[in-house]
């Protein structure tokens, strides 16, 4: 087979071949988009409450397999066991969740003369989902769940080098009664069953996580069709530390390293009010050398491999040797290891505090007042998170507003929640997923008049 019509997932803290699985080509996503609109045809006609059923079934088969889901996670990922067990668990509860929704999708009934207006919530038909490998069953799970809840069918692209816990998500949809072809999830590289996905005329909308560059493609490919997209993209998020701040709480690594720092929300810069500069400094030079980086597997482990050489490669580039820097340690040997590091001598403008880095690696600024919090805060093109830290409640509400981000925590890093809004401003996307609306996103609202008149007198 070549190595256009084959996978090989990497355990990235051993380098060693965990599975090869078929890549999909463009005739692969033609059919399984037929399936799919056959699919979805019966699953829209169901009644509400046997939707929500089923998926609350998925929920429950999912809860029995979260261990073995987690540990699948961890070979293909490199995510902390602990970290995957929580991430199996959020699929199971964004399932019940969802399902919850089937039940509640209300139209609107409006007041108007001669007759009565009524909304309906229509599913918009086949939906498409792109996964990339940072969380590949969170973001599987909440690109996908909200959209079958809603009456659609989904087709789901998981990225090249994480396809296993997706495909054994659709494996246990099957298990649980999902009807054949309602949640399908094909393995292949973006530019072939990715593009294919984004350009098939029956798709009806995609949803996109993944970098700025693709999600930027997508869209643009997606216009040429007027076909909806969700793009969650990537991130450069602030963590402002103003000095009256409870210091240690603010500076918590894991607020950039959390998932090896692959994380779209991670706090990479770290602006600090200039009185309490070199405090923080010392408390994160402290903290960083206690991070216990390794094996994911072992449960006293604090941060895992990053997921491929590429990734390693495209972190060391912004991480010169003789950069000024707090730096952890990592393991020699096979995996892609890359030690937590701070970056102290960067200017507020330079490639590695302004670009997403996606890796263990933040950067420490000074600022010296609140306008000028705000002025670093915003001056990126992203707007995904952010963090603000101060015990003036005046200042926090100040900020909080004047923060061009999508998902703000203040005196918290707090991490993402299916029962609240996610998304971003600016270049990290358009759209929100999950929280009390996620549903919506996946319907078209169609307005019916009935007429009341009466025959002619
Ligand atoms: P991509 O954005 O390229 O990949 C995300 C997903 O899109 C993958 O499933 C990928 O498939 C697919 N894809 C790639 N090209 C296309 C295309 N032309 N049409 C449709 N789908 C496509 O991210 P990368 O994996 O290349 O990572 C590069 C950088 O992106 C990272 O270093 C990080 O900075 C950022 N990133 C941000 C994420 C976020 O959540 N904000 C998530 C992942 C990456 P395939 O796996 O085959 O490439």
């Amino acid at each position: 087979m070549s190595a256009e019509h084959e996978l090989e997932v990497l355990n990235p803290a051993t380098e060693e071949v965990v599975a090869t699985v078929p890549a999909a080509d463009a005739a692969d996503v033609d059919r399984a988009v037929a399936r799919a609109a056959v699919a979805q045809r019966s699953w829209a006609a169901a009644a509400p409450a046997d939707r929500a059923r089923l998926l609350r079934r998925f929920a429950d088969v999912v809860d029995t397999h979260i261990e073995e889901l987690a540990q699948l996670e961890v070979r293909e990922a490199g995510h902390l066991l602990g970290n995957a067990r929580w991430e199996a668990g959020n699929a199971r509860d964004l399932l019940l969740y969802a399902a919850g929704g089937a039940e509640r999708l209300l139209g609107k009934q409006i007041p108007v003369p001669g007759g009565w207006n009524v909304t309906f919530q229509e599913p918009l038909g086949v939906v498409g989902v792109i996964a990339p490998w940072n969380f590949p069953m969170p973001i599987a799970a909440w690109g996908s769940f909200p959209a079958l809840a809603a009456g659609n069918a989904v087709v789901l692209k998981p990225a090249e080098t994480t396809p296993l816990t997706a495909l054994r998500l659709a494996e246990l949809a099957l298990e649980a009664g999902l009807p054949e072809g309602l949640f399908q999830v094909l393995p292949g590289y973006g530019h072939i069953a990715g593009r294919a996905l984004v350009d098939h005329p029956d798709v009806a909308k995609i949803v996109f996580t993944g970098s700025t560059r693709t999600g930027r493609e997508v869209m643009e490919r997606c216009a040429r069709l007027v076909k909806p997209v969700t793009l969650e993209l990537g991130g450069k998020s602030p963590n402002i530390v103003f000095a009256d701040a409870d210091l240690k709480r603010a500076i918590d690594p894991f607020s950039f390293l959390d998932n090896s720092g692959q994380d779209c929300c991670a706090r990479t810069r770290i602006l600090v009010q200039e009185s309490v500069y070199d405090e923080v400094r010392d408390l994160l030079a402290d903290a960083l050398s206690t991070v216990v980086v390794g094996d994911p597997a072992d449960e006293k482990t604090q941060m895992g491999p990053l997921i491929s050489r590429q990734q390693l490669d495209r972190v060391r580039s912004f991480v010169p040797d003789d950069a000024p820097a707090l730096r952890g340690s990592a393991p020699d040997g096979p995996g892609f290891w890359f030690a937590p590091t701070v970056l102290t001598g960067e200017r507020h403008d330079s490639a590695a505090a302004c670009e997403e880095i996606f890796g263990p690696v933040a950067v420490l600024l000074p600022f010296t007042d609140e306008q000028d919090a705000i002025r670093l805060a915003n001056d990126t093109p992203y707007g995904l998170a952010g963090s603000l830290w101060t015990r003036d409640l005046g200042r926090a509400l100040r900020v909080s507003q004047a923060v061009r981000a999508g998902n703000l925590s203040v005196n918290s890093h707090s991490a993402v929640r299916y029962w609240t809004p996610f998304g971003g401003l600016k270049q990290s996307g358009v759209g929100r997923e999950l929280g009390p609306d996620a549903l919506a996103a996946f319907t078209e609202t169609k307005n019916v008049f009935i007429s009341t008149e009466g025959p002619a007198q």
